[in-house]
């Protein structure tokens, strides 16, 4: 990528002196980018759901005098209006966390309620696959953070898990202190799904990003799971990150500071006194 600058001239005294300022607009420009991709993106998977409805809502006025009929597409405009209700819940998430940077009113954080919260948000779709979830090694540990968005971000880790993998398997989320004086907490989220391509485990994070969009789609995924996550992660001055193989499954795991962390100062991770 090419670098810009903007240069300022500025007179300076009275002996024909100036001041010149270079400014870099090569991070300007890129931040512009990623704006217009993004509303670009957003207006695209917006305008998807609504075309579907509009289409439907058609078809029903010509199938009025089929009852069977009927009820299918009003099934179908249904899951439609879901897709739009998740699209808009997922974007006032996103946006919420992004301006909560760093979280306004943090505070120590059970893992192992947290955990059980986020569980079970997830058990009626988890239980329709037949997927038996599990927790482990949690209790006693606790985060500094914010209670309502690590519980987003497991919920959204474990809605991912059960999405992705096959019927009658199993999604383990267990935690453990971690760091060289345990001034982290890791928590991971482990499936036995179908994996993901190491050219796209870097990718994944970004909002939309799908390493196949009709699958996510028909699972009713709208592509924010993993950014959220992300942000939720840095919000905190923690990291995610992902292990995975194709056909045999992935393990994400949150890293993130412990309440009372102790004074060493750790590569990416804060230390709260
Ligand atoms: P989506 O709503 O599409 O699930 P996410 O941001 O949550 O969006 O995830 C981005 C993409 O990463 C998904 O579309 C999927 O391709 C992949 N992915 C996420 N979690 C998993 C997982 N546990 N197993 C396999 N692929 C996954």
């Amino acid at each position: 990528e090419s670098t810009s600058f903007a240069v300022r001239v500025a007179p300076l005294g009275s002996h024909g002196q100036v001041l010149v300022l270079a400014e870099d607009q090569t991070e300007h420009r890129r931040v512009e980018a990623v704006r217009r991709d993004f509303v670009a993106n957003v207006s695209h998977e917006l305008k998807t759901p609504v075309g579907a409805l509009s289409l439907l809502a058609e078809t029903i006025q010509d199938a009025a005098d089929d009852p069977e009929a009927v009820t299918r597409f009003a099934g179908r405009m249904q899951h439609e209006a879901a897709r739009l209700t998740y699209l808009v819940q997922d974007l006032i998430t996103l946006s919420r966390i992004q301006g909560a940077e760093p979280i306004p009113t943090p505070g120590p954080v059970p893992i192992d309620e947290a955990v059980h919260e986020a569980i079970d948000r997830c058990n009626t779709t988890a239980a329709a696959k037949d997927i038996t979830l599990v927790a482990g090694g949690a209790e006693g540990l606790r985060i500094w953070g914010d209670d309502e968005l690590l519980v987003t971000a497991l919920r959204n880790l474990i809605d991912n898990a059960v999405a992705y993998s096959p019927e009658h398997t199993r999604v383990v989320v267990s935690a453990r202190a971690a760091g060289a004086h345990n001034e982290s907490v890791e928590i991971s989220v482990s499936d036995q799904g179908i994996g993901i391509p190491e050219s796209a485990q870097e990718r994944i994070f970004e909002r939309f990003f799908r390493v196949d969009a009709a699958r996510s789609r028909a699972t009713g995924g709208t592509g924010l799971g993993l950014a959220i996550v992300k942000h939720v992660a840095v919000a905190h001055n923690g990291a995610v990150t992902v292990w995975s193989k194709e056909g045999s499954g992935s393990t994400f795991t949150l890293r993130l500071p412990a309440f009372g962390g102790t004074a060493v100062a750790v590569p990416g991770t804060t230390t709260i006194p």
